[in-house]
């Protein structure tokens, strides 16, 4: 079967935006247990002779308590460790690096897994600096991305598929 690549990072950083932008086909969305918004949406993503499914945990984050944030991105750092051969790592230039972020940057390093970083939201040549920033979260060479303009994503998917 083909490979899986989680997409984990807080609330807001772009996550659905970038999935949307890279799938070809939704594939399906499963688990909706109740009491728990947890849509985990699984889709097809095609690159040059390679293809994987990526998911998108993304409905676990949102809770109304700071702490059951942090509860949620770990179960989403979970979920991730558990299924992903590659775990692509969503975070926002605007914002720059965050507790949150250190705290997941942390769980992923010990999963073990290979780990790619995006720094979404570079939109414009001015971000571009904005970038190396994130080269201290420890899980190598950052790569800028918008996906709102789909910029960047050529170098991403090499990236993501680099192994496949
Ligand atoms: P998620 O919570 O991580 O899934 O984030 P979303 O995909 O829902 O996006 C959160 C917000 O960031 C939305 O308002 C998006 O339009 C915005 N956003 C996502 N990607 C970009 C980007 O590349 N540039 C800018 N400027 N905004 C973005
Ligand atoms: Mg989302």
């Amino acid at each position: 079967s083909k490979p899986f690549v989680a997409i984990v990072g807080r609330p807001n950083v772009g996550k659905s935006t970038l999935l949307n932008g890279l799938a070809q086909r939704r594939v399906s969305i499963v688990e909706d247990i109740p009491g728990v918004t947890r849509d985990r949406i699984y889709c097809n993503v095609r690159w040059l002779d390679k293809e994987f499914t990526m998911i998108d945990t993304g409905g676990i984050e949102f809770r109304n308590k700071a702490d059951q944030i942090v509860d949620g991105i770990r179960e989403q750092a979970e979920l991730a460790m558990e299924e992903a051969d590659v775990i692509l790592f969503v975070v926002d230039a605007r914002a720059g690096i965050t507790k949150d972020d250190m705290t997941i940057a942390n769980m992923l390093r010990r999963t073990g897994k290979p780990v790619v970083v995006a720094v979404n939201k570079v939109d414009s040549e001015n971000l571009e600096m904005e970038v190396y920033e994130f080269y201290s979260l420890g899980l190598g060479d950052p790569i800028g991305i918008s996906a709102v303009n789909h910029l960047g994503f050529g170098d991403l998917l090499d990236k993501i598929t680099e192994g496949f």
